[in-house]
């Protein structure tokens, strides 16, 4: 079996196959496995790099069935049933591609240069190198206006990721940066949430979003609902007919599938998701199945599933037992259905939101929960206990331990890059 991507989808499938009788290879263009739900702490300086990636080798090193390979896939030969990689091909009986998903600027490409989206831990870093500097500059600047426009950042898209970041970008200012600077009052930096919806959190009950908007209104964060961003630049953002002068734009707004259905030639949705079968089978190779963020699956009443962790992992799992039963019996048949978890997003150090069916939590007692459910789901024994320390020091001192400048002004590697 081969398993294009160690990340939840990926991994969930290759540790579910250690008993099976089959030999794994896992193919990933990074070395670990990143637990993206917290990514935005990282851009913010809350949590190291290595606080929330683990290696896959480390992770599956004690897996006698399982191997891993460093390698960037750029196609798949379904006839042949080999995966194509930059300078090889390696044949397969089974593929799994979970490759997941990237962010997308929905034919606005070139704003990427200038609106940096959250997707992988060099974009966190890119993120995390922006956000300081622009207090840096904004310390350094000589005139008013151009101060103002680096205490000015603007979040565009209102779902998990972008209210998350708007809650902790306001956070580093008001606590953790506020004693730091002369010239500047880091507190006087504004955060912007733009958001085309006429709510945030739109996958939320109203009730909930309107919990959420009130805390970020409280943490002082400007909102803006049913507006659309119509360009990017060097200087900021327009928003419909305002503007805004910004120099970090973070873009939250949207994800695109990654290639498979090019590679295979299968049908897409519009962002790229595959079309699979009940079995998360591709139709026409029955040998091939696509899992995660990456695929367009349904619910009983035939509603998209969300790309959701849970249901990637739920996939991988799904896919490698259908797989271990093919190994004893080929005319082994299944049905993937989703066991909902709920919908979590935190705002700010001491609140969160929480829908899991019936159950709909605000508050402090929402992040004490989503904060013991992300230690819990954390890989490694290392992650949880060095994020649960960070989280404990955070908490106490209002400080950000990482608040460390790396790396250069260039982009991170393109989105389609090692
Ligand atoms: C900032 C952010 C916050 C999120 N917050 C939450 C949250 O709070 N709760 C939640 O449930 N979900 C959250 N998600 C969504 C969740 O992370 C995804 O739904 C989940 O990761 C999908 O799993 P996957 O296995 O399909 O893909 P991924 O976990 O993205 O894994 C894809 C893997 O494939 C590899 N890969 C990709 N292309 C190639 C290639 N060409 N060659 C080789 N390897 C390749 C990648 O390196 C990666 O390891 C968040 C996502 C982001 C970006």
């Amino acid at each position: 079996v081969v398993i294009l991507g160690a990340g939840f989808g990926g991994l969930a499938a290759a540790r579910a196959l250690r008993h099976a009788r089959v030999e794994v290879l896992v193919i990933d263009r990074h070395n670990y496995h990143l637990f993206q739900p917290l990514l935005y702490q990282v851009a913010t300086a809350g949590l190291a790099p290595n606080d929330i990636a683990q290696p896959i080798r480390s992770i599956l090193g004690r897996q006698d069935n399982a191997a891993v390979m460093l390698a960037k896939v750029t196609g798949v030969d379904v006839a042949r049933k080999q995966v194509l990689l930059d300078d090889r091909r390696v044949a397969y009986d089974d593929l799994v591609i979970a490759t997941g998903a990237r962010h997308a600027y929905f034919g606005h490409d070139d704003w990427e240069a200038h609106a940096h989206g959250l997707k992988r831990i060099d974009d966190a870093t890119f993120l995390r190198r922006k956000i300081l500097l622009a207090f840096e500059r904004a310390e350094a600047a000589t005139d008013p206006a151009s101060r103002r426009r680096w205490l000015n950042f603007v979040v565009v898209g209102g779902g998990p990721t972008g209210v998350e970041m708007a809650g902790a970008i306001m956070e580093l200012a008001r606590r953790a940066l506020a004693a730091d600077f002369r010239a500047i009052d880091p507190r006087e930096a504004r955060v912007t949430l733009v958001q085309s919806a006429p709510r945030i959190l739109p996958s939320f009950a109203p009730g909930l979003s309107r919990a959420a908007h009130r805390r970020l209104e409280v943490m002082g964060v400007d909102i803006r609902l049913s507006s659309r961003v119509t360009g990017c630049d060097a200087l900021g953002v327009s928003i419909d007919a305002a503007r805004i002068e910004s120099g970090t734009i973070v873009w939250a707004a949207g994800v695109m599938a990654s290639p498979a259905g090019q590679w295979l030639g299968a049908e897409t949705d519009a962002v790229g998701r595959v079309r699979v079968r009940p079995d998360l089978s591709v139709p026409g190779a029955a040998n091939v199945f696509v899992i995660g963020d990456t695929a367009l699956t349904q619910d009983r009443r035939g509603r998209a599933l969300p790309g959701l962790a849970p249901v990637a992992k739920q996939q991988g799992l799904f896919v490698a037992r259908l797989l271990a039963r093919r190994a004893r019996n080929p005319k082994a048949r299944g049905r993937f259905a989703y066991r909902g978890v709920g919908l979590w997003a935190t705002i700010g150090r001491r609140s969160a939101v929480i829908q899991a069916g019936p159950v709909r939590l605000s508050g402090p007692i929402a992040w004490g929960l989503w904060s013991l459910a992300h230690i819990y789901l954390l890989i490694g024994f290392r992650n949880k206990v060095a994020v649960a320390a960070s989280w404990a020091w955070n908490y106490v001192t209002f400080q950000r331990g990482a608040r460390l400048i790396t790396g250069d002004d260039s982009n991170p590697a393109p989105r389609d890059a090692m």
